[in-house]
């Protein structure tokens, strides 16, 4: 298996659970073969190590470190094996933190457990991280900016479904936003989605949780997500793809003008 380097990445999934799938490797040879620079997120960290082994050698598909903040009642156990984890990952996620009914009771130690581990990033410094918010956004903000503080790693929101000022301070703090179909579908985000800075954009299936023409989203459903995006943000939707894919570029190095190739090649899987 050759290694190769990407030559012009056309679209971006950044948050995809491609280790949810039954065809995990068939996802994987997609994204290389349409060019889509995919995301795989983590649910635990036992899951790492596979799924950095099955994108070995695919040079689109990277892999993300990840405690799902909806698993942490069972997993937070595997804290360690995060810690331990950590110096090979470049990518965080999925993390974050979930206040919804279902998740409530688990919240204190939900906070617990992303505290240590924003704590870790800001340590090692230099993570993209993809962060769950539900019904936590104000709180996820705070924890970022109370324990990222050298300001070397970049939050990615994926499915943000703040308020515009929560937004705002988002924004602030230097977070990217992660958007997908079901985001679009939901006419009570148009307005944010229109608000968004285009230059703090990228694109996500989360797959296979969002579904796409009633079966699970693939990442080969970005393009009709960007277009979608660009109609209502009243832009050209080859200008908004070039935008994302360049947002990537620059989300993964602070230097201006390093061509993204170089940078998918710098920060492939670990
Ligand atoms: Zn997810």
């Amino acid at each position: 298996m050759t290694s190769a380097v990407p030559t012009s990445p056309r679209w971006v999934d950044f948050h995809c659970h491609l280790d949810l799938y039954r065809d995990h490797q068939d996802l994987i040879r997609e994204c290389d073969a349409e060019k889509i620079v995919t995301l795989g997120v983590t649910t635990t960290p036992k899951a790492f190590a596979r799924n950095v082994e099955m994108a070995m050698g695919y040079p689109y598909t990277l892999v993300g470190l990840g405690l799902h903040p909806q698993l942490v009642a069972e997993r937070a156990d595997e804290l360690p094996i995060f810690e331990k984890l950590l110096s090979r990952a470049r990518y965080v996620g999925e993390i974050g933190l979930d206040a919804g009914p279902r998740y409530y009771s688990s919240f204190q130690e939900q906070r617990r457990v992303f505290e240590r581990i924003l704590r870790a990033c800001d340590e090692h410094g230099g993570k993209i991280l993809s962060i769950h918010s539900v019904r936590a956004v104000s709180k996820v903000l705070k924890e970022l900016d109370l324990h990222l503080r050298n300001k070397t790693c970049v939050p990615v929101l994926h499915w943000f479904t703040g308020t515009k000022s929560e937004a705002t301070r988002a924004i602030e703090l230097g977070c990217y936003f992660s958007l997908n179909v079901e985001m679009v579908r939901s006419e009570k985000m148009h307005a944010l989605l229109r608000a968004l800075p285009i230059d703090r954009l990228l694109t996500e299936t989360d797959g296979p949780f969002v579904t796409f023409d009633e079966r699970p989203a693939r990442p080969t459903d970005i393009p009709s997500t960007v277009a979608l995006l660009a109609k209502l943000r009243g832009i050209d939707s080859t200008r908004l793809a070039d935008q994302i894919t360049s947002n990537l570029a620059s989300m993964l190095s602070p230097t201006p003008g390093a061509s993204i190739n170089r940078q998918l090649r710098l920060f492939k899987t670990t």
